[in-house]
């Protein structure tokens, strides 16, 4: 696909950091989705899309019986890396999310950080099919997606964060194409050494932008219950990231 998940997967936590920190809160709720929607204990669990383990991991930590499945094996090495450091049990498992081939195996599925967004409209549809084989009856799917006029600000974006010794400068470039619903991003990571020298990488990605509704109604057509959360907590006006919840 590109660099952020390949050259630049060691500093995806980095790139990321206030995201990371946030993972226990969106693991809360998740806990709660599981407790309130599903309509089976959970105790086994496919995240989809997994990249470094972030809320892999977290999963685990609380007693879950997790899979990460993704398609790049930097990122996965990482993932593999940070379950070993903390003693986690977790299995990794390089691959398609598309071509999963899974049977009634899962209570859960799940696909974090807006990584449901790789999937344009038929590819979407053949991801809510597959997910569905995987889960047992009862069982939910769960993803969370931004706002589609989240790339609607003027101007690049620009963040710094830290990796031991290095500092990276994060420049953001997003936006939304209108008739087709696609979010163009354009990123840049700058990577200072101490001494000195900089590393330059410029990303280039498309996104599929979906409202809470036309989620809700593609994902009607597969599952027998559909319901759209909002930010942490139910659907609420202005809210900017959402939860899709599917019972299957
Ligand atoms: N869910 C993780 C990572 C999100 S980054 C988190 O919450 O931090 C998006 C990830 O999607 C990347 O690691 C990328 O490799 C993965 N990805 C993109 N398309 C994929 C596909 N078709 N199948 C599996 N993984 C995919």
């Amino acid at each position: 696909m590109h660099e952020l998940y390949t050259a630049l997967a060691e500093y995806y936590d980095a790139i990321y950091r206030r995201r990371a920190e946030r993972v226990g809160e969106e693991i809360d709720f998740v806990e709660g989705l599981f407790k309130n929607e599903a309509e089976r204990r959970v105790r086994k669990i496919l995240d989809l899309a997994c990249g470094t383990g972030i809320p892999t991991l977290e999963l685990a930590r609380r007693g879950y019986q997790v899979t990460g499945l993704d398609l790049h094996d930097e990122m996965l090495a990482v993932a593999r890396r940070k379950a070993e450091m903390e003693g986690l049990s977790v299995g990794f498992i390089q691959g398609n999310a598309l071509e999963i081939d899974f049977e009634e195996d899962f209570d859960a599925v799940t696909m974090f950080f807006s990584s449901i967004m790789y999937f344009d409209d038929s590819a979407i549809q053949q991801l809510f099919n597959s997910v569905k084989r995987a889960l047992r009856p009862g069982g939910l799917f769960i993803a969370d997606f931004p706002c589609w006029f989240y790339g609607g600000e003027d101007g690049p974006i620009v963040w710094d964060e830290r990796k031991g010794d290095e500092r990276l400068i994060i420049t953001d470039w997003r936006e939304v194409e209108p008739a087709f619903q696609k979010l163009r991003f354009k990123r840049l990571v700058q990577i200072l050494k101490p001494d000195g020298s900089v590393r330059a990488f410029m990303v280039n990605d498309e996104l599929n932008v979906y409202t809470p509704r036309e989620m809700r109604l593609l994902a009607e057509k597969h599952f027998r219950r559909v319901k759209i959360y909002g930010d942490l907590h139910e659907l609420r006006p202005n809210d900017r990231r959402y939860w899709l919840v599917a019972v299957k």
